[in-house]
């Protein structure tokens, strides 16, 4: 049986990928999951996301960025996107991983990009959220959006944790103090168990522990699951607490539960769907399908059928 951890690792093959992207039916595949390869294609997407009631979160896909050149694109790419939401009037913010950015070539090289595109979506009114990778640069994810939040304001930049690791829950008590606004979803990457809880039971738990604090802290978060246990935890916690519907959003995957996100929307709950477009789609695609493996016979059904 093919495992998660597997599918994870297939993910960070640079010559799988190289395949998997120039082979036609593969990427056509991708469609369930990523909205195209241009701004203007997932453009229309959104439109049709905030005709049911929910709001989008605009993701350019390139994790391996390996030159300040290439960075620079995706500075490039990002200011043309916040343009083109106020061009078109869409409802959407904008979602960044500093690894795209430059991350791992050099920190403050990504930092100076990282700012350039949150001036531009602070210029326009706009929001930027700091996406959250894998373990190795937890810390330096966090100490950059820091530097961030001393510059931008609560409005202008959030950050992301992963309920999966062991330190989020004081990560999220000391960034609250900030303030600062925190998505919180489970973590999608492959950890060892010193940081990360092997068992799904204790991530749930660490995930109900921590959105409660979020929700307590009167910051506007965004609780980032398909997991009808976690929504359902939110919605009580939220409840009980007289915490009101307009104080925090759900969000949740392009492609992924779009029932559920109708039917949040319809109950009146702020929902925002993240939705990723882009060449580079293939670490993204694979760590969705690692995430539900009955995916994979979805995948492996439409390749035989040619
Ligand atoms: C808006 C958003 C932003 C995110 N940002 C980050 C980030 O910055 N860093 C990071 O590490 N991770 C991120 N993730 C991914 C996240 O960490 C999880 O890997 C992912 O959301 C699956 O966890 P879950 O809470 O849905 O619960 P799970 O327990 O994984 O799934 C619960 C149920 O949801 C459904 N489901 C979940 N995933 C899929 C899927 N791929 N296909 C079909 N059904 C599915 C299934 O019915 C499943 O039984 C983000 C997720 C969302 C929704």
């Amino acid at each position: 049986m093919i495992t998660r951890n597997a599918l994870i690792y297939l993910s960070r093959q640079e010559g799988l990928k190289d395949f998997a992207t120039r082979f036609r039916p593969f990427k056509q595949l991708t469609t369930r999951f990523v909205a195209g390869e241009t701004i203007d294609e997932t453009i229309h997407f959104i439109r049709e996301i905030n005709a049911e009631g929910c709001s989008a979160s605009f993701d350019h896909l390139n994790e391996s960025v390996t030159s300040a050149a290439e960075a620079s694109k995706e500075v490039a790419e990002y200011l043309n996107i916040l343009a083109k939401i106020d061009e078109t009037g869409i409802r959407s913010n904008v979602s960044i991983k500093l690894s795209q950015f430059g991350l791992t070539l050099d920190p403050e090289l990504a930092y100076k990009n990282a700012r350039r595109v949150v001036d531009e979506a602070h210029r326009r009114g706009n929001f930027v959220r700091v996406d959250m990778e894998d373990s190795k640069v937890t810390q330096v994810t966090i100490d950059l959006f820091k530097r961030l939040r001393e510059e931008f304001s609560l409005d202008d930049v959030g950050i992301v944790l992963q309920s999966y690791l062991r330190r989020t829950y004081e990560d999220a008590q000391q960034l609250v103090k900030l303030p600062a606004r925190i998505r919180i979803c489970k973590g999608a990457y492959n950890e060892p168990p010193e940081v990360a809880f092997p068992d799904k039971k204790d991530v749930d738990e660490n995930y109900i522990r921590v959105m409660q604090l979020l929700l307590s802290s009167g910051i506007y978060h965004g609780i980032a699951t398909h997991d009808p246990k976690m929504i359902e935890a939110t919605i009580n916690f939220a409840g009980r607490a007289g915490i009101g519907k307009e104080a925090f959003e759900f969000q949740m995957l392009f492609g992924v539960r779009r029932d559920l996100q109708r039917q949040l929307a319809r109950d009146g709950y702020n929902m925002r769907v993240y939705v990723p477009y882009g060449k580079h789609w293939y670490p993204y695609f694979m760590r969705r399908l690692a995430e539900r493996p009955a995916n994979i016979w979805f995948v492996m059904k439409n390749l035989l059928k040619g």
